[in-house]
């Protein structure tokens, strides 16, 4: 009997090439614009597969993992893997990866890009130069300080979760003479390690730094880790940068914070209910928005769907998949009777 893999949204060819290559079958379908079609859709799809390649855009809930008991794993296309039920995928023997360390830079690319467009307001300014207001007079677009500036002082970066990308906006931040803080309880050691990076914790980090920015994963622990207490904490000149996951803030209480001007700006990559947004959000004058792009470049989004196709295949075949997340599945009974083993 023939093994299937379904992928339920537009993949980049990179990864269509593997899957070819393999010469696997393959199931493509997809939504209206490419992203991965309802819960009821996936799950008669599902009915007919046995490796599923996710995208981020839709959950992937036990229910439909229920739907098929020979699944044999899922796929996540992207490092960040909130959006599948993992509890459930490990009960029910299911393997699940994710694309780790390729999009690492990319992201920290993005991160870094939005901290310094946020600071010194380059899209509101590139917007009033093209609608032509320029020669009217009266914008001065003042910004913050991402270097020592004129008062010549180095300017606090502090990093919540200091894993790949957070270590690698660290490094972005060097040429830049900043002073770099971190806050991962994880990896207290490897940060008090690391030359030119300082342990703190969270009401600390919050208290001291000009620029805070978000690189933690989102699990039970860090939903709205940032919420209406941790604003209060920060600088009024302080800016939020989040590159990680929209429920990690509460996205309301920082739309207060940004309106009573607690803080003074926020750049944001991601939210808590995308694509829609917190009415109000997208009205203030101190916010820079980007519809989660932080590992959209061609080259990367291609090397993300190789890792997927590479880890989809390996599952179809009853092997041990590169990027696992959930390793206690294997030799688990549910996982061999999953397997037919
Ligand atoms: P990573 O290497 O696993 O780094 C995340 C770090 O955060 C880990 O060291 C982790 O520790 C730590 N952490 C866990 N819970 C924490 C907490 N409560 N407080 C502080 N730190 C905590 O992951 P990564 O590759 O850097 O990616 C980070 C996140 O970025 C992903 O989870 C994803 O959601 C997001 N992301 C977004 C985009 C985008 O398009 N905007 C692109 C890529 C990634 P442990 O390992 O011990 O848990």
């Amino acid at each position: 009997m023939s093994r299937k893999i379904l992928v339920p949204w537009v993949m980049p060819e990179m990864g269509r090439a593997v899957l070819k290559k393999a010469k696997v079958e393959v199931a493509f379908l997809h939504g209206p614009r490419g992203e991965m079609p309802d819960t009821a859709t996936l799950i008669a799809a599902i009915l007919k597969s046995d490796v599923l390649i996710a995208r981020g855009d839709r959950a992937v809930p036990r229910k439909v993992m229920n739907a098929h008991p020979g699944l044999r794993g899922i796929a996540n296309y992207g490092v960040g893997y909130n959006n599948i039920d993992i509890a459930s995928a490990t009960e029910l023997g299911i393997p699940v990866t994710n694309t780790p360390g390729v999009l690492t830079e990319t992201t920290a690319d993005l991160a870094w890009a939005l901290l310094m467009a946020t600071a010194r307001r380059v899209p509101q300014a590139h917007l009033y130069t093209r609608s032509g207001k320029w020669p009217l007079g009266g914008k001065t677009f003042m910004g913050l300080d991402i270097g020592p500036g004129g008062s010549n002082r180095s300017k606090v970066l502090g990093i919540i979760g200091f894993g790949r990308i957070g270590q690698a906006v660290a490094r972005r931040s060097r040429g830049f003479k900043m002073k770099v803080i971190a806050y991962d309880p994880p990896l207290k050691a490897l940060i008090e390690a690391t030359r030119g990076v300082t342990y703190r914790d969270l009401e600390d980090l919050l208290r001291e730094s000009d620029f805070v920015s978000i690189h933690c994963p989102l699990t039970a622990e860090t939903h709205h880790l940032l919420g209406p207490k941790e604003f209060k904490l920060m600088k009024p000149t302080a800016v939020l940068i989040n590159t990680a996951r929209g429920p990690i803030v509460d996205e309301k209480a920082l739309l207060g914070a940004l309106q009573q001007k607690k803080i003074a700006a926020a750049g944001l990559d991601v939210y808590e209910k995308e694509p829609n947004l917190t009415p109000g959000l997208s009205r203030l004058e101190n916010v820079v928005l980007l519809p989660h792009i932080g590992s959209a470049t061609e080259d990367t989004r291609g090397q993300m769907a190789v890792l997927a196709a590479k880890n989809a295949i390996a599952m179809l075949r009853g092997k041990r998949p590169k990027n696992i997340v959930n390793p206690e599945v294997f030799g688990s009974a549910a996982y061999l009777r999953r397997i037919g083993e």
